[in-house]
């Protein structure tokens, strides 16, 4: 039987740095992936709708070219099978940048195959056990399928599989009006298509504050893209969408009554699930909560103590920043003696719809819930001169302030350039530091993070 001083299990976000830093650390260690080294965010994920959602914007940009002045004479077309092939380039080139660092890490074992556990030490990958003193699970999340009627006879597509969708749906139907759908939802109606977006809560991304949701909604409207919330009684049934063979038929109930639409193509998006159910943690002894994620401690270990949970698969993040953070965590801990936590992040993510949304620390109504008080500054993005001149004024910015502390608590960014803009906001609120340092610090101009220090000037108590 191999023994090994580190096993980790799951190439996303954390395995691979993980893995690589123990082994240049002495440490005896082995790697296992199942499926394409990088994980989600490389080959599902980030990486390929970022890459979806550049060529989207290039179309939109070229529809929208004679309001600056410049006229495309010829109709303009999306191929498909081009935006497929340049976003299958970039993963690949990420999967296999990746998976060479992995194989030519000396002390490094990569194994091809799926781990199981045999008991709490051993792990059996392609009928071979391994012996490991600690075990590093980075195994991530699939997405969920809910059981919709009708839903599992219909040819629904989830975010995996619609990236290996030849043609351009005519009518994409999105059963979810959270992160993932939305950003397909964009992309989708950017290249051509028509879009419906299906949301059972009663407006779109819920967790986020109600004038977020409906500015959001707002800018996806003005798009074409069509949104029910609060649905219903939702089922689906096969369709013949123009002679399509993932044709479907959805009928549903809104406020607005009954409703009945029919797609060419339907995609799920309504969350994640970790990939646990899979991996025998009963015999390891791991506890998970009912949903199935593994609990883990402030410095990520589980219930058993050399097993520990970094990425998705902790409920902890859901992102490949919190996930690589884990690694950072766990390794920084265990290798340098750190005493780093999980608590000690700032909640941190962005909606990559075009302008993107920014978001960190609490929203409006979370901060209302911890009973400080709280001071609020807000300006449109209209003020924002960068703004005018790329005649892309829509969203606003909003920043939360602690009264007593003079602490930053929280900002949304809903405009352009705020996924980039808001981390200078994010630098202040990890130093702790009073506003006024950024109220008194110097941007440049023409910027977006120009007005930072303006919108700080002009904080006022949060329900004036
Ligand atoms: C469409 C989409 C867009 C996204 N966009 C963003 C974004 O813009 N920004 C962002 O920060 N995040 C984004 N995310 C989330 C991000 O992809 C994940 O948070 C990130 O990949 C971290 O995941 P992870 O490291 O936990 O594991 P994953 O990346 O999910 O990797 C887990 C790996 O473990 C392997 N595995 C599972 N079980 C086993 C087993 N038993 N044996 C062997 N191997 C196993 C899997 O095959 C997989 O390769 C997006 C996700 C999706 C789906």
């Amino acid at each position: 039987m191999a023994h090994y001083d580190c096993l980790v299990i799951g190439s996303g976000q954390a395995g691979p740095a993980l893995a690589v830093r123990l082994a240049k650390s002495g440490l005896k260690t082995a790697i296992v992936e199942r499926y394409r080294i990088g994980g989600t965010c490389v080959n599902v994920g980030c990486i390929p709708t970022k890459a979806l959602v550049a060529s989207a914007r290039v179309a939109h940009v070229v529809q929208n070219a004679r309001a600056f002045g410049v006229h495309v004479d010829a109709p303009m077309r999306v191929d498909m099978a081009e935006v497929q092939a340049r976003m299958d380039q970039i993963r690949s080139a990420s999967n296999e940048s990746v998976t060479r660092w992995l194989e030519e890490t000396p002390g490094l074992r990569l194994i091809h195959g799926h781990a199981r556990f045999e008991s709490p030490h051993e792990v059996t990958v392609a009928g071979e056990v391994l012996e490991a003193d600690r075990i590093f699970l980075n195994v991530g999340g699939r997405a969920s399928v809910p059981e919709t009627p009708g839903l599992a006879g219909i040819d629904y597509l989830t975010n995996s599989s619609i990236l290996e969708v030849k043609a351009l749906p005519e009518h994409l139907v999105i059963l979810g009006g959270s992160y993932i759908g939305l950003e397909f939802a964009q992309m989708f109606r950017r290249f051509g298509s028509k879009v419906s977006v299906l949301e059972l809560a009663p407006r779109l991304i819920a967790r986020e504050d109600a004038d977020v949701s409906s500015a959001v909604a707002d800018i996806l409207e003005k798009e074409g893209i069509e949104i029910h919330t609060g649905v219903t009684k939702l089922q689906f049934e096969r369709g013949s969408y123009a002679g399509s063979p993932t044709g479907l038929r959805a009928r549903f109930e809104t406020a607005k009554g009954p409703l009945e639409l029919e797609g060419s193509h339907c995609l799920v998006a309504v969350g994640r699930r970790p990939n646990t159910d899979d991996l025998a943690l009963e015999r390891a002894g791991v506890l998970t909560d009912a949903r199935g994620y593994i609990l883990v401690d402030d410095t990520l270990a589980t219930n058993v103590p050399h097993i520990f949970a970094l990425g998705d698969v902790n409920g902890r993040g859901a992102f490949t920043h919190t996930a690589y953070n884990d690694y950072e965590i766990v390794a920084d801990n265990l290798l340098d003696q750190a005493t780093r936590r999980v608590s000690d992040r700032i909640s941190a993510y962005a909606l990559f719809i075009d302008p993107p949304l920014a978001r960190i620390g609490l929203s409006a109504e979370g901060a209302r819930k911890t009973g400080r008080t709280i001071l609020r500054a807000r300006m449109a993005m209209e003020r924002v001169g960068r703004a005018r001149e790329r005649s892309e004024t829509d969203g606003f910015m909003e920043i939360l302030v602690d009264a007593a502390t003079e602490e930053i608590l929280g900002a949304t960014l809903l405009g352009i350039e705020a996924d980039e803009a808001i981390h200078s906001i994010l630098d202040l609120m990890s130093a702790r530091a009073s506003f006024r340092v950024l109220q008194h610090t110097v941007h440049i101009h023409p910027t977006v993070s120009e007005l930072l220090p303006t919108l700080v000037g002009d904080l006022k108590p949060l329900d004036a």
